[in-house]
């Protein structure tokens, strides 16, 4: 049986305490919300930290809350069944709300939020194993080792961005907010993720998210298309979310189309995008936007299923994404 190692467990009423004990403890503090992907990493030493920081009693941000102008501040402590079961996201917010249940079990989105989820930690295969397991190999780059398996001559390491609501709030173009040391800031939900392994978040290790802001509902069509071996649940392999503005003409004014699973961030499918602006959503613009999508997934033999099947299925999972905005 896997043990949690020896910690002091804090438990701040307030946003501004929290932040005050992370800030005393440093690299020695994390904080915790449903604990669902925190606490297995503890178990399996990924994450070691001396000072956990408890989310559960700071009120005020487990609500979703509608906005005169449509848009949807969503509190980063919401449940991700809280989410699924939200009849106005359900209505308006249907590639988010998708994601949201193709997350782990029924189980574990009732522990799981979706702010733990969108600073979910990255995977690899090489990582995501016992403390004994990754002792056998001498440890790799992300945790106590000097080498990367997957790309032993790089100086970086290439774990996965593995949650499935990243990919769809960067490409809504979502805002986050941030409480830290020197007060609150909001950014681009996009400007938080960097393309990195180890350092995947570009926020400081104090700063607490505290509230996703979805854009209010308008000429913009979105979906999100995962990638996994099992229905029932897994991680994904990859993760198609797709962002489409419109004009009155049904021409696309906009678009994002993001890779999910393919790298250690949601990789921006540039090409597919340049295509798809200034066209009508139409079945050959489709066909060339997706076969656009196969040079940035960038994926390496570091998750499930064969690496070069996964390459070549991207510009699939494209093409589907994109017809589920017709
Ligand atoms: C068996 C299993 C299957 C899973 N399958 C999936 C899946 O298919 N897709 C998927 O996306 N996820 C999956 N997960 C991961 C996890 O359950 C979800 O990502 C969940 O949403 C994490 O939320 P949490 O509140 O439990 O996060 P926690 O474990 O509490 O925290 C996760 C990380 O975020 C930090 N953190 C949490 N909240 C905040 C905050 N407000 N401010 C600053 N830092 C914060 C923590 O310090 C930690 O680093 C799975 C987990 C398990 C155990
Ligand atoms: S990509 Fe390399 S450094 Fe990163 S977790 Fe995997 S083996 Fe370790």
């Amino acid at each position: 049986m896997l043990r949690l190692p020896e910690f002091t467990y804090h438990r701040p009423q307030t946003a501004a305490e929290a932040v005050a004990i992370a800030s005393e403890h440093g690299s020695s503090a994390m904080y915790v919300a449903g604990g669902t992907d925190l606490y297995p990493n503890m178990k399996r030493r990924h994450q070691v930290p001396k000072h956990v920081v408890s989310l559960q009693d700071i009120p005020g941000l487990d609500k979703v809350e509608v906005h005169e102008s449509g848009g949807v501040r969503i509190g980063a402590l919401t449940k991700l069944s809280a989410m699924e079961r939200h009849p106005y996201l359900r209505q308006h917010f249907g590639a988010l709300v998708h994601a949201v249940r193709e997350i782990s079990t029924p189980l574990l989105r009732n522990m799981g939020t979706i702010g733990g989820n969108l600073l979910l930690d990255t995977r690899c295969t090489y990582y995501n194993q016992t403390h004994e397991w990754r002792e056998s190999i001498d440890f790799c780059l992300k945790k106590d080792g000097a080498i990367c398996w997957v790309a032993p001559g790089s100086p970086r390491c290439w774990a996965v961005q593995s949650s499935d609501t990243v990919p769809v709030v960067c490409a809504m173009e979502a805002d986050v907010e941030l409480v830290g040391k020197d007060g609150t800031r909001r950014i681009k939900a996009k400007d938080l993720y960097r393309d990195d392994g180890i350092q995947y978040l570009t926020k400081n290790p104090e700063e607490l998210l505290t509230r996703l802001y979805l854009p209010p509902p308008g000429a913009w069509k979105a979906s999100y298309l995962k990638l996994r071996r099992r229905d029932t649940f897994d991680f994904p392999i990859l993760g198609v979310a797709v962002c489409l503005w419109f004009d009155a003409g049904g021409v696309i004014t906009h678009a994002n189309v993001r890779l999910g699973g393919a790298g250690s961030y949601a990789i921006p499918a540039t090409e597919s995008e340049k295509l798809l602006v200034g066209n009508k959503l139409t079945d050959e613009l489709i066909a060339a936007a997706g076969a656009a999508a196969m040079k940035p997934a960038r994926t390496m033999d570091n998750t499930d299923q064969d690496v070069y099947w996964r390459k070549k299925v991207a510009p699939v999972f494209v093409a589907r994404a994109l017809m589920a905005c017709r």
